[in-house]
């Protein structure tokens, strides 16, 4: 079955002008959906298109256009403003509803004219999460973020023996997860430097993490594994994700149970869900790296060896408060490929979650794991850009930084381009830290 159709063609353009810029994060091969209503109006969430320049209201478009027959009913979630209903209808109703939106939005569609008018302006809109997220996985995907990481705590064993066998992950906090453009508070907690006795107080060793989000839109029952096949189509949508850690505190309470308060108290995704569906033409095989063990049987399919990975540049980019006074850019920190990246592909991850009959709800959320790229400098963290702290950056402006100060700004981008597709963007991810109380 090919995995492209008409909506990645990379020819069709929309009758909304901005939409058919080269380089535009929202060309109509990507459609993306969020939760959003106009800033300040206090109105119940609606579900908007991300259409170039513009957001189109789909409770607005399903009132005030003629939809062909059947499409009324899989766009009456979206009009109520809920994405994870609209989720849980399937992959088959994804597709269709994909299809349709991509016709009517389409150069020389006759809807137009009533489409028009349902345009919004984005940057009159707030934005809110796309669902309730019942639970958050961190998975531990990145092969070199796990190895460079490693190399810091055990220089003679940076990769333990379970991560080429085992997707490695932990529970995450799900209601402090938040939508992108907010303030991060510093958080408090407990650390121990070299003195001889731990201290409380706001962690001095606040870093970011570039991951990428994955959104389970369809559930098994509790006692149900999901199969590698099956698992392809539980995925409904990608986000790029910042898994904020405070390393003083990580150190120091990570054994034997994993990390806890120094992630749980913010994890910042963006309000945009693009779907697996518009990631098609960036599906890659997957491969292992020569000498390394091939997959056990149950996190292998000849579907995943053919188009199980994902082409999709990740990366990280800073502004500091002095930066932002002096009116200059965001400089980029770093940057990765998740074919270089990912050790596990987005099936494998759902395949061996469920594996132990785990059950996955419509609106959870995955996280990879930190995706570094294999070299020097591509580390998504600033624990590996600075080596632990010992080797402070520079930016372009002569301000060091190992970790985080208040007022600095974080910002993840994520983006997907390759010959013979139109590129997509995964959207944006920031937050500003602000001072601890
Ligand atoms: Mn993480």
């Amino acid at each position: 079955m090919p995995l492209t159709d008409a909506t990645h063609a990379p020819g069709l353009t929309s009758w909304i002008e901005s939409a058919n810029a080269p380089g535009h994060d929202f060309p109509i091969q990507n459609l993306p959906l969020a939760r959003l209503r106009m800033a300040g109006s206090g109105d119940p969430w609606r579900v908007g298109v991300a259409i170039g320049d513009h957001v189109l209201d789909l409770q607005l478009a399903q009132k005030q256009c003629p939809w062909g027959e059947g499409v009324d009913a899989l766009l009456d979630p979206l009009a109520a403003g809920d994405i994870a209903a609209f989720m849980a209808l399937g992959p088959r109703a994804w597709k269709l509803a994909r299809e349709a939106l991509s016709m009517a939005l389409a150069e020389g569609s006759d809807q137009a004219p009533f489409l028009e008018l349902c345009l919004l302006d984005p940057n009159k809109l707030e934005y809110s999460l796309p669902c309730v997220i019942g639970d958050y996985t961190d998975f531990f995907a990145g092969v070199h973020h796990a190895r460079s990481v490693g190399a810091l705590f055990r220089p003679d064993n940076p990769l333990l023996p379970n991560y080429q066998w085992v997707p490695i992950g932990y529970h995450g906090r799900a209601s402090s997860v938040v939508v992108e453009g907010g303030t991060i508070r510093r958080p408090c907690g407990q650390g121990k430097g070299d003195a001889p006795e731990p201290v409380f107080g706001p962690s001095r060793r606040l870093d970011y993490e570039l991951e990428l989000g994955l959104w389970i839109g369809a559930a098994n029952a509790m006692g149900e594994r999901v199969g590698m096949d099956e698992a392809e189509d539980r995925l409904f949508g990608i986000t790029p994700l910042n898994d904020w850690s405070a390393r003083d505190i990580q150190a120091w309470e990570y054994q034997p149970l994993g990390p806890f308060l120094a992630k749980s108290f913010a994890t910042s995704v963006s309000p945009w869900v693009v779907t697996f569906d518009a990631l098609a033409p960036f599906r890659r095989p997957f491969r292992r790296p020569a000498g390394d063990p091939q997959p056990l049987p149950y996190l292998d399919s000849p579907r995943n060896r053919e188009s199980g990975a994902l082409d999709i540049h990740v990366e990280a980019w800073l502004q500091t408060a002095r930066m932002r006074a002096a009116r200059q850019p965001p400089v980029r920190l770093s940057h990765a490929n998740t074919l270089e990246a990912a050790y596990w592909t987005p099936a494998q991850l759902v395949a061996h979650h469920t594996s132990n009959g785990c059950n996955l709800q419509v609106g959870d959320l995955l996280g990879t794991g930190t995706l570094s790229g294999p070299l020097a400098g591509q580390g998504g963290s600033l624990l590996e850009l600075s080596q632990g702290g010992k080797a402070p950056l520079t930016l372009a402006d002569g301000e060091k930084r190992s970790f985080l100060e208040d007022g600095d700004s974080l910002i993840l981008k994520a983006y997907c381009e390759a010959p013979g597709a139109v590129r997509i963007g995964l959207g944006t991810v920031s937050g500003t830290i602000a001072p601890a109380t």
